[in-house]
């Protein structure tokens, strides 16, 4: 309303500067004196007139003195007028008389522009003002249009294909048959093959699955209608059916296509339990979806493919044979897929000859495709911070330390009394790690602040490994416990900067024996189940299926498990407390140890 105010406004301005102009304009003759026929003729009669122009029944007069008049005759001949007043014929002779064409230009000067120009920027206003008022009525229309994102199979700016998403072998296969199907219905359909109408990306964040399903469009050349879950709720009820309805319609006119409806889990959460207002609106929407995935037959060349990352909370109903039945996992990326992603994120980055992408595919367990794709990016970042011109690899190993534990904060002052615990206490981790089989190698040790810690010490396997025992989680454990350990051992006391590896292994230990059936004690079984309250989205109760007895045992296992562990390395840092000295001077020398001066410390005597 506000904007259409100040339309007017600007409107009305030019309006009256025009209005202004014009007016100007046709009075800018005003010396022109209007006179009669009569008087005219009196002129004539006594040689005052010099020229008389004839437009029409309009005749402009200009005297000898330069004066110039406007007279207006009745119709008929104005020389015949003349002469039927009595006027002289060498008087008639001494004026120069130009006739000019009436329907020429002068009669668009003199009439039809001063009341046209404005007459058009009048009507011009109100098509102006409707437009406005009709786009207005538009958008309340268009709210129940899907807001799908559209991608072309001709947009070769923003095409992926499977060449662009590495790893997800297992994923791509799956897929491959949608593919052809979408290639060359034909042939199945004379096989009276049915091919699947829904597809279910299931995967952890940042996997792929988004990426994926671009490049399954990308690969079969068809049109991807992408729409986000959230994006189908409103505040109103009703808007999200009526876009799902709009949506399906919309790719059907665009067949064969496939519908894209990223993190399905914002609408496709089990009905009838959620708390709260968008409650309502969630069920319809996706019965709405539901109604239209049953709603086409299965071969027209529609393939609706969703993404979720909690397929623990969708409706069943979502998954009934027929809906999304077909389910593709993407795992985390092993040591080699994350190779070949950091291959392709580095392809359009200078990489100096010194990079080795395998290292630091070793070094990065855990990452996500987004991860490793954000890796590249902060050393590309770091790098021209630095004024380099290449990607060294040691830009890229500092910024896993940046992606995973924030950004560097040296601004952050320690004291030296904080420094020196710092040290003992990472070189506590590190000793421990290192002494003990089941712990993973130490890649680097540093007690330079990141984000929330103090200090860091990297531990990282050589190769992805899936399955643990009992041992490698004691042990585990123990280097968790180390940096309270060696604080103990030097300063005879310990600080606050323990308090997260305290959790971490108090949390561990209890997985053992509750979840793991790793306690001789309490034997092969699980204790506790998780309630999920589906509203929050969030396990926030945890259900006692144990007896008050049984939870005491579990807690004195906890303990007798943790004090375990703290005694092994207690003893290794008793045992090799040189070792601990030196990493510690070290450390405080050179605030960060990358993993081949660590060992060195071990092989020097
Ligand atoms: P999700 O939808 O599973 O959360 P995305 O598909 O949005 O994850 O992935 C985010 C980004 O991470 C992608 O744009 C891409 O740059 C990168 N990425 C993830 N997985 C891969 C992969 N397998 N290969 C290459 N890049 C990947
Ligand atoms: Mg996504
Ligand atoms: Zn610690």
């Amino acid at each position: 309303m506000k904007i259409l105010l100040k339309n007017f406004l600007i409107f009305l301005i030019i309006f009256l500067i025009l209005a202004g102009v014009l007016s100007l304009l046709g009075s800018s003759g005003a010396k022109t004196e209007q006179i009669s026929v009569s008087q005219l003729v009196t002129e004539v009669s006594t040689g005052q007139v010099k020229t008389i122009a004839l437009t029409g029944n309009r005749l402009d007069v200009v005297l000898n003195n330069g004066q110039r008049q406007l007279a207006y005759k009745g119709d008929g001949d104005f020389i015949a007028l003349l002469k039927n007043y009595g006027v002289d014929q060498n008087k008639l002779n001494s004026f120069e008389f130009q006739v000019k064409n009436s329907s020429g230009q002068s009669i668009w000067a003199t009439t039809i522009l001063p009341i046209g120009i404005p007459l058009i920027f009048i009507i011009g206003f109100f098509v102006f003002l409707q437009r406005q008022m009709r786009g207005a009525g538009n958008q309340a229309f268009k709210f129940g249009e899907s807001q799908a994102r559209e991608i072309g199979p001709l947009d070769k700016k923003t095409k992926i294909t499977f060449k662009d998403v590495a790893g997800v072998s297992e994923a791509k296969s799956e897929l491959g048959e949608i593919i052809e199907f979408l290639k060359n219905p034909r042939k199945f359909i004379n096989l009276g093959a049915k091919i699947p109408k829904g597809v279910l990306l299931v995967g952890g964040p940042g996997t792929g699955k988004t990426l994926l399903a671009r490049a399954v469009a990308g690969e079969a050349n068809v049109p991807f209608f992408h729409i986000s879950g959230s994006e189908f709720v409103e505040m109103f009820v009703g808007v999200g059916a009526s876009r799902v309805r709009d949506l399906f319609r919309r790719a059907k006119k665009n067949l064969p296509c496939i519908i894209f409806i990223d993190e399905i889990d914002a609408v496709g959460r089990q009905r009838g339990a959620g708390l709260g207002g968008s409650h309502d609106e969630r069920e319809q929407t996706l019965n709405q979806i539901l109604v239209e995935l049953d709603g086409f037959e299965p071969n027209i060349g529609l393939v609706v493919m969703a993404a979720t990352n909690r397929p623990d909370i969708l409706d069943p109903a979502l998954l009934r044979p027929g809906r999304f039945d077909r389910k593709v996992i993407l795992d985390m990326p092993s040591i080699k897929d994350r190779e070949e992603i950091l291959k392709i994120h580095s392809q359009n980055k200078p990489l100096a000859s010194t990079v080795n992408l395998k290292k630091v595919a070793e070094r990065t367990p855990g990452f996500s495709g987004a991860d490793l794709s954000n890796l590249m990016n902060e050393a590309a970042i770091l790098t021209a911070r630095r004024n380099k011109n290449k990607i060294g690899q040691l830009e890229i190993l500092e910024s896993i330390e940046k992606v995973l534990l924030g950004p560097e904060r040296r601004s952050r002052v320690f004291s030296e009394k904080e420094r020196e615990i710092s040290a003992y206490h990472e070189a506590g981790h590190a000793l421990v790690a290192h002494e003990l089989p089941g712990c993973d190698k130490v890649q680097k040790v540093s007690i330079i602040s990141r984000g929330q810690a103090g200090g860091y010490t990297l531990i990282t396997p050589e190769e992805d490994k899936y399955l643990k025992n009992k041992n490698e989680f004691l042990d585990n454990v123990a280097g968790l416990l180390g940096g309270f350990v060696a604080e103990e051992e030097t300063f005879k006391q310990t600080t606050t900067g323990s308090s997260s590896d305290l959790k971490k292994a108090t949390d561990l230990i209890k997985r053992m024996v509750t979840q793991f059936g790793m306690s001789d004690l309490l034997g092969p079984r699980t204790f506790g189940e998780k309630e999920e309250l589906i509203f929050l989205g969030r396990e926030i109760s945890e259900q006692r299926d144990y007896s008050e007895k049984t939870a005491q045992l579990i807690d004195e296992e906890v303990s007798k498990l943790i004090t375990l562990c703290y005694n092994k390395a207690k003893e290794i840092v008793k045992n090799k407390k040189a070792y601990l000295e030196k990493i510690a001077k070290l450390l405080l020398e050179k605030e960060t140890l990358e993993k081949n001066e660590f060992e060195k410390i071990f092989t020097t005597p």
